[in-house]
């Protein structure tokens, strides 16, 4: 349509020209005629006749003369130049008000040309010359044109049409395989990637996928085994409640024995209680809320955590030391900094031998805060350092069951450090133990002012 469009503009187009190169010529004609004619003393037939016929070169279809009334005084058609014709063409009459008036049509393949210009000496209307043009040649010219610009445009077209359709294919092609991926994805297959060939868009979308999918893989992996894990952990002390209250139906037992068989049930029903409350905490901590910072003293925590657990740890003689530096003021998410410090640090107990020692250190080092949480505990054995902070993961289970553990707390303690900008690590301690280097950024009351 655009290209037909296209046609029609290009031959009106040349119409035009041809049009405007007629316009141009006759013009050129008739100002010639008019100014031999206005040098004559008188416009009587007999002059026009013989100034018309002294220019030779002078060549139109037809020639007119008429006085102030439009009475002919040279006709080139009429025989004898048909002097006295009132001739009243629509354009002579408009020259004989003082107009100059020119007129193209083109009909038939051939332009037909008229011209009419006022003869005007010392501001009094003469007469007026008309000049007809009758151009079949030039028509035939304008047709020619035409046919090799409608030629040229169809070629043009299906050309156009055809790099459309290849596109149009190719792009498609490109979108279906990007459709079925993503239905795939929807289904739960992550494994389909999209391989697209080039430098496109499409292609950049296709890889974005791809990436997309894979990290939705991970997560999705991740969760799945967090529900096995979870499921597997909630299991055990519910079999253990099943276990001893069938116990205490099924069987007639003393009511010492059946107290300490109530007492295990409280024990596994408080292990419940806990793991549902971490996790609570690490789900929590997994949704993308951002959560409201605080300023916060350092030192004032970590010497509340301390005041919290000396009791556990006198319990199997446990020495607890802190060593705290004041200025260590840290911007952090509410409660972070407790359950990190409580966590590295009921751990140190819990793993340590009895008469054991544990140690906190506070202080400034390269405008980080740091905190050291060491113990003269187990240790944790070099290949089980780098899955520490994986959920459920236990070194000895046995040992973290007997100590109430669900192998949620270095994971919360990591998850944590994360969102409030901190790094960890865990080192073997020197003369045995373990060594846990917590660092935040600095919040240095003085700059922000
Ligand atoms: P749990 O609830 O079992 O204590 P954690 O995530 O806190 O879970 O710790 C994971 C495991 O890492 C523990 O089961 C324990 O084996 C080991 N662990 C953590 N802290 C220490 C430590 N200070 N000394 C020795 N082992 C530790």
């Amino acid at each position: 349509m655009a290209l037909f469009g296209l046609n029609l503009y290009t031959s009106n187009t040349i119409q035009d020209i041809v049009v405007a190169d007629r316009q141009q010529s006759m013009e050129g004609k008739a100002q010639l005629i008019t100014a031999t004619l206005l040098q004559l003393e008188e416009l009587t037939a007999n002059q026009v006749e013989s100034a018309v016929n002294a220019m030779e070169e002078l060549q139109a279809s037809r020639m007119v003369v008429t006085d102030a009334y439009g009475y002919a005084l040279y006709d080139s058609l009429e025989i004898g130049n048909g002097e006295g014709k009132l001739l009243l063409f629509p354009e002579l009459i408009k020259a004989l008000q003082g107009n100059d008036v020119f007129f193209s049509s083109y009909r038939d393949h051939v332009i037909e040309s008229r011209l009419a210009i006022p003869l005007v000496r010392g501001g009094r209307i003469l007469g007026a010359v008309y000049l007809m043009e009758y151009q079949p040649d030039q028509g035939e010219l304008i047709n020619a044109l035409e046919t090799n610009v409608l030629r040229i445009s169809v070629i043009l077209e299906a050309a156009i049409i055809l790099v459309a359709l290849f596109f149009s294919s190719a792009f498609s092609r490109k979108l279906r395989q990007i459709l079925a991926s993503v239905r795939n994805m929807r289904d739960g297959d992550y494994s389909q990637k999209i391989t697209l060939k080039g430098h496109d868009e499409l292609v950049r979308l296709g890889q974005e996928f791809n990436e997309l999918a894979e990290r939705l893989e991970g997560s999705e992996q991740r969760r799945r085994q967090f529900v096995s894990d979870a499921s597997h952990e909630l299991k055990t002390p519910l079999a253990s409640i099943k276990l001893l209250s069938d116990s205490i139906l099924q069987n007639e037992m003393d009511p010492a024995t059946e107290r300490e068989f109530i007492g295990d049930i409280g024990r596994e029903a408080d292990r419940l209680g806990r793991l549902t409350q971490k996790l609570l905490a690490l789900t929590k901590l997994d949704s993308a809320i951002s959560k409201e910072m605080e300023i916060l003293d350092g030192k004032a925590t970590v010497l509340k955590v301390a005041r919290m657990l000396r009791p556990l740890a006198k319990l199997r003689e446990i020495r607890l030391d802190c060593s705290c530096q004041d200025n260590c003021t840290l911007m952090m998410v509410e409660d972070d900094l407790y359950q990190i410090v409580f966590n590295l640090t009921e751990n140190a107990i819990k793993y340590n031998r009895d008469r054991g020692w544990v140690g906190l250190e506070l202080s400034r080092q390269d405008g980080e805060v740091e905190l050291l949480v060491s113990d003269s505990g187990v240790g944790i054995p070099e290949e089980a350092r780098p899955r520490i902070f994986d959920r459920f993961y236990r070194v000895d289970k046995a040992r973290s069951r007997a100590a109430g553990g669900s192998g949620l707390g270095l994971a919360i303690v990591h998850a944590m450090v994360e969102r409030n900008d901190g790094t960890i690590t865990v080192a073997p301690r020197e003369g045995g133990g373990t060594v846990f280097r917590v660092r935040f950024p600095i919040f240095d009351l003085q700059e922000e002012e």
